[in-house]
């Protein structure tokens, strides 16, 4: 099964426009207090299966929510709170996962493949690091990891949340892939890092490449879980099969919970500077050649 194509800035959209409407268009922005505006009631479940976000509770005209907290992250627990309100506020999701009164059960967190999960994963992202906010709070922030954690401090979420936002919206070519022992869970490149030639995008299952740093790092479980970090210079190519040379940093922190890992991956030269090379490259050659 393939990953449905799901327009991930138009259900960001939905969500920023929610918030100028509700005048909440700031940061951080408080996902219990809308739900709590809206009279729907949110109530910790402690005692949820594994990989279940929360739950959304129709009733009626009425709505309820219930969050997971067996991952303690707060960043984590607002996630999914953001996305249980993606069913109740984006349209078509209450009639698709309701057939009249019921429970719906999710696994937010960009897990899944079904459309409606990944819908409402996209607005919690838009609703908690929405465009406008998101963007200044980048300007003042560091690079890399760095940034992705002063971001995920400012809004109020989790890292992998945040990176995969962070990868979305930045200008400049980074890429973040979370992994789980030697295999790739789920990458996002950004449009400048795709634009590199033959760059390649992992996919989940993808075997993590040999010679990286995260390889190395994650034969180490217990690093991964006690939340270890560290960083390398590396070539593009080890990760993403670039044609050129391309330095690049690979930095990468253990994410705890369930032995995950979140790899950042930037670089100072772009895809322009790489065209500039190769244009001035074909111009003289030819000369020295003859
Ligand atoms: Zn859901």
């Amino acid at each position: 099964m393939t990953r449905p194509k799901v327009d991930s800035d138009a259900f960001r959209a939905k969500a920023e426009l929610l918030l100028k409407n509700l005048g909440r268009h700031k940061l951080p922005v408080d996902p219990f207090a809308i739900a709590q505006d809206e009279g729907i009631v949110v109530e910790a479940k402690p005692d949820t299966v594994g990989g279940v976000s929360g739950m959304l509770i129709k009733s009626g005209d009425d709505f309820g929510i219930l969050y997971a907290t067996h991952i303690r992250s707060q960043g984590f627990q607002r996630f999914s709170v953001a996305h249980e309100l993606g069913h109740y506020f984006l349209e078509g999701h209450p009639e698709a996962l309701f057939a009249g009164d019921g429970t719906h059960v999710s696994r937010a967190g960009f897990a899944t493949r079904d459309r409606y999960e990944l819908e409402a994963d996209f607005f919690a992202s838009g609703l908690l690091m929405p465009d406008g906010p998101f963007r200044a709070a980048m300007r003042r922030v560091g690079d890399g990891l760095e940034a992705i954690e002063e971001l995920a401090e400012v809004c109020g979420t989790s890292l992998t949340a945040t990176a995969i936002r962070f990868a979305q919206t930045v200008r400049e070519p980074a890429a973040v892939i979370v992994s789980t022992g030697q295999r790739v869970e789920y990458a996002f490149l950004s449009d400048t890092m795709r634009e590199f030639a033959g760059v390649s995008w992992p996919r989940k299952g993808d075997v993590l490449p040999e010679d990286s740093l995260t390889a190395r790092f994650n034969t180490d479980q217990g690093g991964v879980e006690a939340r270890r970090r560290d960083a390398a210079e590396i070539g593009l190519r080890v990760w993403f099969g670039a044609r050129r040379a391309v330095d690049a940093t690979e930095e990468v922190v253990g994410l705890g919970e369930y032995g995950r890992t979140l790899t950042v991956i930037t670089t100072d030269t772009s895809a322009e500077d790489e065209d500039e090379e190769a244009e001035l490259e074909e111009r003289w050659t030819p000369r020295f050649s003859r």
